[in-house]
C-alpha cells in the first residue's frame, strides 16, 4: 500500500519516474515509522529519502539543517512542486517568524526546515508538541547528521541536544542523513543521536559520473583555457588555487579572456563573497576561482566541472572539491594540473606551520596519500574508493587512466644517478640546477659551485629535461627525495633512498604522456551520451534562457524551475504536448501546469525557425 502511494507521488509530484539507488527502501521503512541513518555521496539523492515519507505520513515533516543558505533553496524547490514548506531560521525578521509559526500551528505546512538552534530555542520543543497533539509530525530529519561529531570541522553542539527529539516523541520516526562516510564518524552519529535501532543504509560512495583527470602541470594556464575552451564553453564551474592572490590573479586573467569569472576567498569582504555566492547560484555558466573556503553547503547541482590549479591537501579534500560537480548525476569533469613545484611548495607548506609534530606527521601522510593517487596508474575510481576502503567493482572505463593506460618504466637506474647527483651536490639543491648536472649543463650556478668536476656532471645525458623533471616529481611525490624547509626547499634523501641508492630495490615510474584534454573528434563520439556536445546548441541554449528568465521572474536559482537533466531530456525528446511533457523527468504536475506551455513554445519556435 504504501509502496504503491509512494510511486505515485514520485511520478505526481517529483515527476521522477523511478527510485534510485536505496532510496524506495528508505522511503518505505521511514515510511512505516522505523528510524534510518543514511550515508549517500553528495548527489545520490538524500533530499528525497525524507521529502517523500513526510508527504506520505500523516503531518508535518521536521527537517532540522545546518546550512542556512540552503534552507531558501529547498524550500523554493518544494514551493515549486507544489508542496507547502517553510523554514525558521536566524536569517528571517521577527515579523516573517511570526507568520510563518502561526501557518505551522494552522496545520498548513507539509514540510518545515529549521535550523538546529531555532529547535533547541526555549519553547519550541512545546510547540512541537502542541503540533504533534493536533495535526501529527510525520517524522524528523536530521540532515548533515555529521555535524554531531565534535572530530570534523562541522560541529554543531546543539546537534547533541538533538536526542530530545527521540525522548520528547518516541513514536515519531527520525531519519539521519550524510554524506561524510567514516567509520569512527558514522559510530559517533549513531551513539550521539541515539540511533541505535535505526537501520542503515550504506550507499556506495562511488560518483560514476564524475569523469578525473590529472594531468601534468606544464603551462597551467594555457591547460586551463583549453579545458574551458574545448570542453566547458558555456558551463558553471569551480577552479580552485591555493593562495588568496593566485584566485584573484586567475579571476582577472580569465575575465580578460572573456569568461564569467568571479573570485571567492576569505579575505573578501561578506558582501562580495554573498554577491559572487549568489550569482553562481542564480544565474547560468558562472566559473567561481576560489580557495577552499568556496563550497561548504554549495548545493547547485550543475556545477559542470571542478578544476584544481593547485594540489588539495588530501584525499578527503580532493573528494570532497571535486564532489561538488555533477550532483545532478550528469556527466563532470574533475581536472587537476599538478608538478614538481606544487608537491614541493606543498610539502614546505605542511612542515613549515607552528602545529605540533604529530599533526603535522599526520597532515604529510594524507598528503602522500594524494600523491599517490597522482601519481597512480590504476584507474581513478577505483583508486579513490579504496582510499575510502571500498571495493570498486572494475575499471571505469572513463577515467584518464583507464581512457590512456600508463605505461611503466623501470626507473632504477636514473633514480639512482638522480639520487647521487642529490648526495654529491650536498643535498641542498632544487631540481632545475640537479637536472643541469645531470645533463651536463654548465650554467652560471654549476660553475659558481663548481659541479662540473662532479663524477654526476653530464650522466644523464640520455634523458631530456622533461623527463628528469618528471623523475625528480616521482621520486619527491614518493618520499624519495623531500624539500628542506632550511636550505628553501632543496631536496635531500630520506631513508627511503638508501636501498634504493645500495642497488636492493629497484622502483618503477608512470611515462608522463603529452597531457591532452579530450578531442574535438573524442567529443563527438560520445556525444550521443547524455550531456556531452550539447554545449553550444542553439535550441539547448534556448531551452536555458526561457529557465533563466523564469527564475528571475520568481527570485529563485535556475535549477529550482528544471534540473539540467529535465532541460536536457526536454532537448532530446522534443515533446510536441504537455501529456508528452509530463512524462519528462523532473516535470511533475505542478511544474507541468506552471511551465509546460511556455517551454513548448520555446520548442515550437525553435522548429519553425530551423
Ligand atoms: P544529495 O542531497 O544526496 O546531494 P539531492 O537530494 O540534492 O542529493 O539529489 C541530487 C539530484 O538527484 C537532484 O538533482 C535530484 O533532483 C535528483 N534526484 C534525486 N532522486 C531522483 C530520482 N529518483 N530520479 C531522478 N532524479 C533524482
Ligand atoms: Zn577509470
Amino acid at each position: 500500500m504504501a509502496a504503491l502511494n509512494a510511486h505515485a507521488v514520485l511520478q505526481d509530484t517529483f515527476g521522477y519516474s523511478a527510485f534510485r539507488g536505496q532510496q524506495q527502501a528508505i522511503v518505505e521503512h521511514v515510511a512505516a515509522g522505523g528510524d534510518a541513518l543514511v550515508l549517500m555521496p553528495t548527489g545520490g539523492g538524500k533530499s528525497l529519502c525524507y521529502q517523500l515519507p513526510a508527504l506520505l505520513r500523516e503531518g508535518i515533516g521536521i527537517v532540522v539543517s545546518p546550512l542556512i543558505a540552503l534552507m531558501q533553496d529547498q524550500v523554493d524547490a518544494l514551493l515549486q512542486l507544489g508542496v507547502r514548506a517553510a523554514f525558521l531560521n536566524s536569517s528571517l525578521d521577527a515579523e516573517t517568524s511570526r507568520s510563518i509559526y502561526q501557518t505551522l500551528m494552522r496545520g498548513e505546512l507539509d514540510m518545515l526546515y529549521i535550523a538546529p538552534e531555532r529547535l533547541m530555542a526555549p519553547g519550541f520543543i512545546s510547540t512541537l508538541e502542541q503540533v504533534q497533539q493536533r495535526f501529527g509530525i510525520a517524522l524528523f530529519a536530521i540532515d548533515e547528521a555529521h555535524c554531531v561529531s565534535q572530530w570534523g570541522h562541522d560541529f554543531r553542539p546543539e546537534y547533541r541536544q538533538l536526542t530530545v527529539l527521540h525522548e520528547q516523541f518516541p513514536d515519531v520516526p527520525r531519519i539521519a542523513l550524510t554524506a561524510t562516510a567514516d567509520t569512527p564518524t558514522r559510530n559517533e552519529i549513531v551513539e550521539r543521536l541515539g540511533l541505535e535501532q535505526a537501520e542503515q543504509f550504506v550507499s556506495s560512495f562511488d560518483r560514476p559520473n564524475i569523469r578525473y583527470r590529472v594531468a601534468l602541470k606544464d603551462n597551467a594556464r594555457k591547460q586551463l583555457q583549453a579545458f574551458l575552451e574545448t570542453e566547458h564553453s558555456n558551463d558553471a564551474g569551480i577552479i580552485y588555487c591555493l593562495s588568496r592572490r593566485k584566485v584573484e590573479e586567475t579571476a582577472a586573467w580569465l575575465k580578460e579572456k572573456g569568461w564569467d569569472a568571479l573570485p571567492y576567498h576569505a579575505g573578501l569582504d561578506a558582501r562580495t563573497r554573498q554577491t559572487n555566492q549568489q550569482r553562481f547560484l542564480r544565474e547560468e555558466g558562472i566559473v567561481m576561482v576560489a580557495t577552499v573556503a568556496f563550497g561548504m553547503g554549495i548545493d547547485k547541482p550543475n556545477v559542470r566541472f571542478v578544476a584544481h590549479l593547485d594540489l588539495p591537501k588530501s584525499m578527503e579534500g580532493y573528494y570532497q572539491e571535486t564532489g561538488r560537480a555533477g550532483r545532478d548525476g550528469l556527466q563532470a569533469n574533475a581536472w587537476m594540473v599538478y608538478g614538481l613545484g606544487d608537491v614541493v611548495s606543498m610539502r614546505q607548506l605542511l612542515d613549515g606551520g607552528d602545529t605540533p609534530d604529530e599533526r603535522k606527521r599526520l597532515e604529510r601522510q594524507k598528503l602522500d596519500a594524494l600523491l599517490g593517487y597522482c601519481e597512480s596508474t590504476a584507474c581513478r575510481h577505483q583508486a579513490i574508493l579504496r582510499y575510502f576502503g571500498e571495493q570498486h567493482p572494475g575499471n571505469c572505463g572513463q577515467c584518464d587512466n583507464c581512457l590512456n593506460p600508463v605505461d611503466t618504466w623501470d626507473g632504477t637506474e636514473a633514480a639512482r644517478m638522480a639520487l647521487s647527483c642529490v648526495y654529491r651536490t650536498g643535498q641542498r639543491f632544487g631540481a632545475g640546477h640537479l637536472i643541469d648536472v645531470l645533463l651536463g649543463k654548465s650554467s652560471a650556478q654549476v660553475e659558481r659551485f663548481n659541479h662540473t668536476s662532479l663524477s654526476t656532471f653530464g650522466i644523464g645525458k640520455q634523458l631530456s629535461q622533461t623527463q628528469w623533471s618528471s623523475v625528480f616529481r616521482q621520486l619527491v611525490a614518493g618520499g624519495v627525495l623531500e624539500a628542506d624547509m632550511e636550505a628553501y626547499g632543496g631536496l635531500k634523501l630520506t631513508d627511503e633512498a638508501r636501498p634504493l641508492l645500495r642497488g636492493e630495490s629497484e622502483i618503477w615510474f608512470r611515462r608522463d604522456a603529452e597531457v591532452s584534454n579530450i578531442s574535438k573528434a573524442e567529443r563527438a563520439s560520445r556525444s550521443k551520451e547524455a550531456y556531452a556536445g550539447v554545449n553550444d546548441d542553439p535550441l539547448w541554449l534556448a531551452l536555458k534562457a526561457k529557465r533563466l528568465a523564469l527564475a528571475r521572474e520568481q527570485e529563485v536559482p535556475p535549477y529550482v524551475i528544471f534540473h539540467d537533466s529535465t532541460l536536457l531530456e526536454i532537448l532530446n525528446r522534443r515533446p510536441t504536448t504537455l501529456i508528452e511533457m509530463g512524462r519528462i523527468s523532473g516535470v511533475g504536475q505542478a511544474k507541468l501546469a506552471h511551465y509546460g506551455d511556455e517551454f513548448l513554445q520555446v520548442l515550437e519556435e525553435h522548429a519553425n525557425g530551423a
